[in-house]
């Protein structure tokens, strides 16, 4: 069955799963000269097998508000493919969470895990429950609730979750003393932990400083750096900060930061300063408005921060962030690099107007796989129950970006889809990723 054919199939049966169908043909339109190069996977149906989740699980969670109501959510956990190691993937509580983002995600997840080099599968979980609003006894008793279901369905070399948006350090303890408390067993089932209970240090960087990292690698390639360069940085979370953290260190001037109700813009550049300020405003959940009245810039209400000029934009706040409108202004604005912090940030119809206009772009699962290899590196951490320094973890990290970010361009050439020193990193990491699952799947026969 050639790839057209199983999109075709796939695009029936899921017609109502958009971002899942979105996400496929992205892996879709780049592969086809790996495809043709190696027929064993067409013979074996490797691609059509790789669009169906090994499984999915959907389960109800009850939980009781602060003013005694209880309250039900859904939640999920889709095991996508475990074929280079136990399922790995973040768990997303949000609104908009549904099986369409968790399948969307999950694809993602094989691929980005498969270019860290590390031995994991991938999958994603989450929760349509809103955080927003909700108070910290709230949060814990539909963690406890969410654990007390998910349990059933993950251990430490099976299937590990993580954070994603709506799930940090603090849900992440909560679920693992639930897990804990239920199987009595002291192990890494999830990551993220705090470092004083199994976590690894700097895996709340390393999403953001993986990005940043994998951002030098492509300016390393062509004779440039990040001094002295503008950055337009969207989100205010975990992946945006640290990404505006990184980028300050080396040298380059992150100017704005955004979240669902506008964008901060300051044309001093965020410095480590006012970067801790926005860190403390946002674990307290304050206005990042209030910035303006403290450290000057502007807010910008109800606005995305892409109108403005320079360098470098790397979204990091949320899928089909970034449309074809947002996109042709990188293109007026002189922006020569899109880095995707987040996951799917830019539209199919954006990626195609930077293409096209040789904006060099590195897609998420190459450049914010920093984030998952670190949890790869906890979870081996768990195992042996050693525990490495800040400084071993960043050399890693360094070491797992510039590798994702060579072997991209490797097969960007390889296959032909390098021109004139343009580097299609999207079609290089779709490749490499997709070409260490495919290899798995052919090894194991038609189980798996
Ligand atoms: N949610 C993150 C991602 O999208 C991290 C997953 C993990 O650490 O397992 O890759």
């Amino acid at each position: 069955m050639s790839i057209s054919q199983a999109i075709e199939k796939i695009e029936a049966r899921y017609a109502h799963q958009p971002e899942f169908i979105q996400a496929v043909k992205e892996v879709a339109i780049t592969i086809q000269p790996l495809y043709d190069a190696h027929p064993e996977y067409s013979a074996l149906k490797v691609f059509e097998r790789l669009v169906e989740p090994d499984r999915v699980f959907g389960f109800r969670v009850n939980w009781e508000d602060d003013k005694g109501d209880v309250q039900v959510n859904r939640g999920w956990r889709v095991q996508f493919c475990n074929a280079l190691g136990p399922y790995k993937g973040g768990l997303r509580f949000h609104p908009t969470v549904n099986q369409s983002v968790l399948k969307f995600l999950g694809f993602e997840q094989i691929f980005k895990n498969a270019l860290t080099g590390l031995p994991i599968g991938g999958g994603k979980g989450g929760s349509d429950f809103d955080p927003k609003g909700k108070t910290d006894s709230e949060i814990r008793r539909f963690c406890y609730a969410f654990m007390r279901e998910l349990h059933h369905y993950v251990s430490k070399d099976m299937d590990v979750p993580a954070g994603d948006i709506g799930v940090g350090g603090r849900e992440v303890s909560y679920m693992f003393a639930m897990y804990k408390n239920l199987t009595r067993e002291s192990t890494g089932v999830i990551t993220g932990k705090g470092v004083g209970f199994g976590g690894s240090l700097m895996r709340t960087e390393a999403t953001g400083y993986g990005a940043v990292y994998f951002l030098e690698n492509m300016l390393l390639a062509q004779n440039d750096t990040l001094k002295g360069k503008k950055v337009l940085i969207s989100g205010a979370g975990n992946v945006s900060l640290h990404a505006a953290e990184k980028v300050n260190a080396l040298g380059g001037m992150a100017i704005t930061v955004s979240d669902s109700q506008g964008t901060l813009y300051d044309e001093k550049g965020l410095n480590q300063e006012k970067i801790d300020w926005l860190k403390k405003q946002k674990q307290q959940n304050k206005p990042l408005a209030d910035y303006v009245d403290v450290h000057g810039g502007e807010w910008l209400a109800k606005q995305k921060p892409w109108q403005f000029k320079a360098d470098i934009a790397i979204p990091c706040a949320t899928q089909n962030e970034v449309n074809e409108a947002d996109a042709k202004l990188f293109v007026e604005n002189g922006v020569k690099y899109v880095v995707e912090g987040a996951n799917m940030p830019l539209t199919a119809e954006a990626i195609d107007h930077i293409r096209l206009h040789r904006v060099h772009y590195a897609p998420g699962k190459a450049a914010n796989a920093g984030g998952v290899a670190v949890s790869a590196l906890e979870m081996s951490q768990n195992s042996v129950r050693q525990y490495q320094t800040f400084e071993q973890v960043d050399e890693r990290l360094k070491g797992i970006m510039k590798d994702i970010h060579d072997s991209a361009a490797n097969a960007s050439e390889q296959y032909g889809q390098t021109d004139n020193g343009y580097v299609d990193y999207m079609a290089g990491a779709n490749m490499v990723g997709f070409k260490r699952v495919a290899d798995a799947l052919v090894a194991f026969g038609i189980l798996n």
